[in-house]
């Protein structure tokens, strides 16, 4: 093998060598997780599309509790179907990409009035749903239904780009990594959904972004990149560009009788569907920063800045305290008791606003 995506090949014994090697790892270093099967038990399939949308761009420690906490709280996509939004997205809080929630609570709806409660078993049907793309798609296909996909996720890529050492940088190679991926999944039809899981394992365990321990894995014999000394140095990455800075304001307007306002955010912006304390519009630093339309009495001097990162801008959001008269109930604000607020399901940006109003 080469480190030119274009010329890495890999002949059917090595394919086959690779999976034999990799799935005798797996049947005895299998991670337990919450939302897998144990062996033999099939699994099933609104658990496997439950986990694989909360695990988008999520880690598997952040989403263990949030797993638990949605089957108790709805055990079946019917439940999770009934289920009001706001409570959904309430119990999402602190997961992050909130319209993984909005989604998650329409594909239930769907699943439930339009299919019987029944998820659909091709990858092509299953990439109808609101939320499922190519990866979860794949990932629903080999594990809930034990048929043949190809599934990359960060952990697969990594594995490739060692395995191959491929030296182009991502996101570049990532169509090089699925053709990679692709000699082993496609069409292995015996334990396609252990394969996917067993690639996933061997990646977040084994073949770890940093220091991997290639000393321990089952397939070190045919991977070019340990062979080279070079697989901790992979995939290469682009270098990232700097994120845009963006500034606000969040308000605390608390009435005489121990009442704060909330907003309901809008579902196009930023956190859509969920609740927080009232913001400005969010500007590029050095642009013109102004209070939200409304609030035109006093207003407090600024408390410590809140600073929160998301995947596209950094955000530095100014507490301040408003008058009650800036904001009316109704429409997108609510009043809410004060000793109320840690019912409220704040995602983390207001978590840390909240902290700061308390102790300020
Ligand atoms: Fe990853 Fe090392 Fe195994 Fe290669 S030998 S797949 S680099 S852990």
């Amino acid at each position: 093998m080469t480190n030119s995506s274009d010329e890495c090949k890999i002949d059917d014994a090595a394919v086959e060598k690779f999976r034999g090697q990799l799935l005798d790892w797996y049947d005895s270093h299998a991670r337990s997780l919450p939302w897998r099967a144990p062996f033999g038990v099939v699994p099933d399939p609104y658990h496997v599309w439950l986990s694989e949308i909360m695990l988008q761009q999520t880690t598997v420690g952040a989403v263990m509790s949030y797993y638990v906490r949605f089957l108790e709280l709805w055990p079946t996509v019917y439940d999770l179907a009934a289920a009001d939004r706001d409570l959904v997205l309430k119990e999402w809080a602190g997961l992050g990409y909130y319209a993984r929630a909005r989604n998650l609570h329409a594909c239930a709806q769907y699943v439930s009035e339009e299919l019987g409660g029944v998820f659909p078993d091709t990858q092509k049907e299953l990439m109808t749903l609101k939320g499922v793309g190519d990866y979860t798609s794949a990932a629903i296909t080999a594990i809930a239904f034990n048929k043949p996909a190809t599934v990359v996720d960060g952990n697969v890529e990594r594995v490739m780009a060692r395995y191959f050492a491929d030296t182009q940088p991502l996101p570049d190679v990532k169509k090089a990594l699925k053709r990679y991926a692709h000699y082993f999944f496609e069409g292995y039809a015996d334990r396609p959904g252990d394969l996917a899981q067993a690639f996933m394992d061997l990646g977040a365990t084994i073949c770890t972004p940093k220091s991997p321990k290639c000393m321990l894995c089952p397939v070190s014999e045919g991977c070019a990149g340990y062979a080279k000394g070079i697989a901790s140095d992979l995939p290469k990455r682009t270098p990232k560009k700097a994120k845009p800075q963006k500034r606000g304001y969040v308000y605390w307007a608390e009435d005489d009788n121990g009442c704060v306002f909330l907003e309901r955010r809008s579902e196009k912006a930023m956190l859509g569907g969920m609740l927080g304390f009232p913001t400005s519009e969010w500007v590029e630093k050095g642009m013109d920063l102004k209070h939200l339309s409304g609030v035109a009495g006093d207003v407090s001097d600024p408390l410590a800045s809140v600073f929160h990162s998301f995947t596209h801008f950094d955000l530095e959001l100014i507490p301040v305290r408003v008058q009650t008269d800036d904001f009316v109930c109704g429409g997108a604000f609510e009043s809410v008791a004060v000793n109320e607020l840690a019912q409220a399901g704040f995602p983390t940006l207001f978590k840390k606003a909240w902290k700061v109003f308390v102790t300020s």
